[in-house]
């Protein structure tokens, strides 16, 4: 009965891990982010410099150009 203990414990730990691994990478800084126009990754740099932005330079420059006609 220990080393069934023992192993639902060790299991318990690996699944928190991976969900706090999942949660920090969610909340903090997400590896990747794409267009939502074009689908293209957006550059980490222009994440940092627009930490808001959603869309590649190409897309936004677009939608601001439509956005002021
Ligand atoms: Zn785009």
């Amino acid at each position: 009965m220990d080393l069934f203990d023992q192993a639902q414990a060790m299991d318990e730990q690996l699944r928190e891990a991976a969900l706090s691994a999942r949660q920090a990478s969610q909340t903090s800084e997400p590896g990747t982010m794409e267009c939502i126009d074009c689908g293209d990754e957006i550059p980490p740099l222009r994440r940092q410099a627009m930490p808001s932005c959603r869309r590649c330079i190409d897309c936004q420059n677009d939608y601001e150009k439509w956005k002021t006609r």
